[in-house]
């Protein structure tokens, strides 16, 4: 079953051209414009990972992030940060939060592939059994 990425960020167009892509990879994606009406979705449906952007108005990543790790329902939801480029309190703070990894934007189709398939562990599955 492939595997559902949750798109959260205030940018429209980076939304929708990150979710074509993602569907273009076989993922299943959600997407949500704002911290609030991603809440509202995690609590009828778990994504396999989410994306979230930082800079957002009425609530932030970083807020987004710090509810869903206090939730026990979501907080085992791998969380990759998106930031932009002078944010690195931002990420310390995120990792701090409990972030599985973040990137800087723009970034690559392929670096942003990258990551879920790192934080879903598939890419730890491809690699050879540890001896013994
Ligand atoms: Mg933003």
């Amino acid at each position: 079953m492939a595997a559902t990425i949750m798109i959260v960020d205030d940018n429209e167009n980076a939304v929708h051209m990150t979710a074509r892509m993602l569907s273009g990879f076989g993922f299943e994606v959600m997407t949500a414009l704002d911290g609030p009406n991603a809440l509202a979705q995690l609590a009828e449906r778990r994504p396999d990972c989410i994306l979230l952007d930082i800079m957002m108005p009425r609530m932030s990543g970083l807020e987004v992030l710090a509810r869903l790790q206090h939730d026990p329902a979501t907080a085992a939801i791998p969380v990759i940060l998106l930031t932009a480029k002078s944010q690195d309190e931002d990420v310390l703070a995120g990792y701090k939060d409990g972030a599985e990894y973040y990137l800087t934007k723009p970034c690559s189709s392929r670096d942003l592939v990258y990551a879920i398939r790192l934080v879903l562990g598939s890419l730890r599955s491809q690699a050879p059994n540890p001896p013994g």
